[in-house]
């Protein structure tokens, strides 16, 4: 299987007059052709930071202070914004929470998806338009032909986000960066637009980013997981792996804080505490005044990544002291 994107060693800061803010702390992984990750943790941990770092759509004061992108082996992070440009909505395309900040209100849905077809190739209008047509019905919405002449109001919140999703595909992606996608849509609205997404992933080989603070949507979705707290990622491995046998302490408590039945999709609230900002992120591991397992070293040196085994055979990676062989607790 080929790596379809890498990510290496990212860091994104932000420049304040009081000086910088680190955002995204040396995030590092990697992503197969066809494969699907989830980038979970709760509200201010960095996970849509990186989304937009991975496509260069960081905004001022914003910047990439370090780091490197591949994108199907070519480092997308080194190459100017035309180029970048060519690539968005081409090759990777986003699905993001709100379908109001991508569909025009002003303009038809057909008037929308035939410019966009247009901006990335030199088609016609009677083309792009049966393109267009061709990637609802994709997406199950009924009389697409119809549908085409439609404004966003005139449709309901799912089958917005449906529209979404078929102009992120009418370039034919091979990679989507979904952030928080289903959050504004009720339960079972969000199980049928993560079927859709599995569906689409796995007939065309496409790969999916999936962005959210959802540890439930990400579990029944995806094939690998990275857990991020205060900007960086503190685990990765198989999602099997990571749900069944959680090894860092922050996952540990959001899979103890997973609401069952009919709470699904409630937001992960019960670690103590909060999430630190980034203007007060703890020396050492920025985790430890929320962690039951803190020992005196937490507070003092930041954990490196360490190479974990999980009971099932499976390894993932863990940024925790406790699984440090040379760990002294001074
Ligand atoms: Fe807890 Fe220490 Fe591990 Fe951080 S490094 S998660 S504080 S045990």
């Amino acid at each position: 299987m080929s790596v379809l994107l890498q990510v290496e060693d990212l860091t994104v800061n932000f420049a304040l007059r009081t000086g910088d803010l680190t955002a995204l702390n040396g995030v590092s992984f990697a992503l197969n052709e066809g494969e699907r990750l989830g980038l979970v943790g709760e509200s201010g941990a960095g996970k849509s930071v990186a989304g937009f770092a991975i496509i260069n759509l960081i905004s001022k004061p914003g910047y990439i202070a370090g780091g490197r992108v591949l994108f199907q082996g070519e480092e997308i992070s080194a190459l100017p914004q035309e180029a970048i440009r060519r690539i968005r909505g081409n090759r990777i395309s986003m699905v993001f929470q709100d379908p109001m900040m991508t569909l025009n209100p002003v303009l038809t849905i057909g008037t929308q998806m035939v410019e966009t077809l247009q901006a990335h190739r030199d088609i016609g209008p009677s083309e792009a338009a049966a393109i267009a047509a061709d990637k609802l019905r994709k997406v199950h919405i009924p009389s697409p032909e119809k549908r085409l002449r439609q404004y966003p109001h005139e449709f309901s919140g799912g089958m917005r986000q449906r529209i979404i999703i078929a102009v992120a595909l009418l370039n034919d992606p091979q990679l989507i960066i979904a952030d928080e996608p289903t959050t504004a849509l009720d339960v079972t609205i969000q199980a049928e637009i993560m079927d859709l997404f599995l569906e689409l992933c796995e007939q065309s080989r496409m790969g999916l980013m999936l962005i959210t603070h959802d540890l439930a949507v990400v579990s029944e979705t995806t094939e690998k997981i990275a857990v991020m707290y205060a900007g960086k990622i503190v685990e990765e491995g198989r999602t099997g792996d990571v749900v069944r046998s959680p090894r860092h302490p922050y996952t540990q408590g959001l899979i103890a804080a997973l609401p069952q039945g009919e709470h699904r999709g409630t937001r992960l609230n019960q670690i103590p505490g909060t999430m630190p900002t980034l203007t007060r992120i703890p020396p050492g591991c920025s985790f430890h005044p929320r962690c039951p397992h803190v020992m005196a070293v937490c507070a003092r040196r930041e954990p490196a990544s360490l190479p974990v085994d999980y009971p099932g055979g499976g390894q993932g990676v863990v940024a925790c002291h406790l699984f440090d062989p040379q760990r002294h607790d001074e």
